[in-house]
């Protein structure tokens, strides 16, 4: 492939590999990797004619570029060619304003960017379509790899399956068994993904999934593996599009293995870089307090920083004691002046119920977010008058029988304070008018 982008050490040591080689960290020096762009060739184009073209791009209904993220097929992955594209037109989510939950946590500006509303149901999907597309690349020009594998919380493993079935390449997942929520365990068995149900947790699969794939017939998928990065950097960017180019104040989202999070920063970066921006928002993220080695590490000015073992939290997506991308991460939270607070498991369930009953259906880790934002309003960081983003990471119904768990009353040492109970009744129209009066 021609270099118009690279992989690159990202501790700064100069080594540099393939966009297509099969690596995922510098040989040199342990360093992850990141995706590099020849900004040079990026800069020919003014931030102004990029705006235009992305803007045209946003009305396609059919082509490559339906997809919010190969719209920006020349920031994301300009050297594959449209027809290698594995595509379920992710990205193009809807940025909603929700001013009755923003009244409610003291926000007159709120808005809500729907990733959930994808083809897989998260965020995944936007980093999906680029490696999948990639190793389909990779193998159509001679590569030995036979299949992709990952660990997951439940919604890389989704993204994964689909994208690899779409392509024709064997997916094998490995899952921490009773910690995703079973819609989450039937999309990739749905998909004839290999579902591996290890009896650990996301980070003990995680560590048997980098062992397995040093296997170089196996592709590794997890988010230390940049090309995922290069799709789900869109979000920041769709979002400011979404606003004609304005930039919000902040930018809030849950945060479990720091992928998301390093990926938002980098594409709102590389807008700034481009010219399309002229400053750049604050970023917040939730972790709960039960999986908070992020959080506890921002306590102390990211000077030290200590893995924990997570604990079982209902944000299970976040539950996540040992981040790959820590690295990457703490390089964005330093730019963008950023904030970690963390959201006790009452605190998750409770402005669940509450963001739902204003018509949303949030997922469990969308919760996180929201919850870190009302801490942050109310700890006086975020001012009311301020236009906030929360990034919500998935659709809600992937989490049914948590919610139905809440208004049943059926989650261990959670006060369902909002429940919404069934009413059981006779089928007979005077119970009936009683029941509603
Ligand atoms: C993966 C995921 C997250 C966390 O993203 P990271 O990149 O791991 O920090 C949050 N919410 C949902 C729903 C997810 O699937
Ligand atoms: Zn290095």
């Amino acid at each position: 492939m021609k270099e118009q982008s690279w992989l690159e050490c990202i501790r700064g040591c100069g080594t540099r590999y393939a966009i297509d080689e099969v690596v995922y960290t510098c040989e040199k020096c342990g360093g992850l990797l990141d995706v590099v762009h020849d900004m040079r060739i990026l800069k020919q184009h003014s931030g102004q004619d990029w705006k235009q073209l992305f803007d045209v791009r946003a009305g396609k209904r059919s082509d490559i570029y339906a997809s919010g993220v190969w719209a920006k097929k020349e920031w994301v992955c300009p050297q594959i060619s449209n027809d290698e594209i594995v595509s379920f037109q992710e990205g193009n989510s809807p940025l909603i304003p929700v001013p009755r939950l923003g009244q409610q946590i003291g926000l007159l500006d709120l808005w809500m960017k729907l990733c959930g509303n994808s083809h897989t149901g998260s965020f995944k999907d936007l980093g999906m379509t680029v490696l999948v597309s990639l190793v389909k690349h990779m193998i159509a020009h001679g590569s030995p790899i036979k299949a992709i594998a990952c660990a997951s919380t439940g919604d890389t493993s989704a993204a994964l399956s689909a994208y690899a079935a779409a392509a024709g390449i064997p997916a094998v997942i490995l899952l921490p068994r009773d910690k995703v929520s079973p819609e989450q365990l039937i999309q990739p068995l749905s998909n004839g993904a290999k579902v591996l149900s290890l009896d650990t947790d996301f980070d003990g699969c995680m560590r048997i999934v980098q062992e397995l794939t040093k296997d170089p017939t196996i592709y590794l998928a997890n988010s230390m593996n940049s090309l995922r990065m290069e799709g789900q950097k869109t979000v920041g960017i769709e979002i400011v599009q979404q606003f004609d180019w304005h930039v919000p104040d902040w930018i809030i989202l849950p945060a479990g293995n720091l992928g998301n999070v390093s990926a938002l920063g980098k594409g709102l970066l590389m807008m700034q870089e481009l010219g399309l921006i002229d400053r750049l928002p604050r970023i917040a993220c939730g972790q709960a307090q039960n999986a908070n080695p992020f959080y506890l590490a921002f306590k102390n000015d990211f000077t030290h920083y200590q893995p924990v073992a997570a604990q079982k939290t209902m944000a299970s997506a976040i539950q996540i004691g040992a981040p790959v991308s820590y690295e990457r991460a703490v390089k964005i939270m330093h730019i963008f002046n950023g904030v970690v607070e963390q959201v006790s498991e009452q605190e998750i369930a409770d402005i669940n119920a509450r963001a739902d009953h204003w018509g949303l259906y949030c997922c469990p880790q969308t919760a996180v977010a929201l919850g870190a934002a009302q801490k942050l309003v109310e700890r006086g960081v975020i001012h009311s008058d301020e236009r906030v983003v929360v990034i919500s990471t998935a659709n809600g119904l992937k989490f049914s029988q948590f919610k139905l768990s809440y208004h049943t009353e059926k989650l261990p040492n959670i006060n369902a304070t909002f429940k919404n109970k069934p009413v059981e009744l006779n089928a007979k129209i005077s119970e009936v008018m009683k029941a509603i009066e």
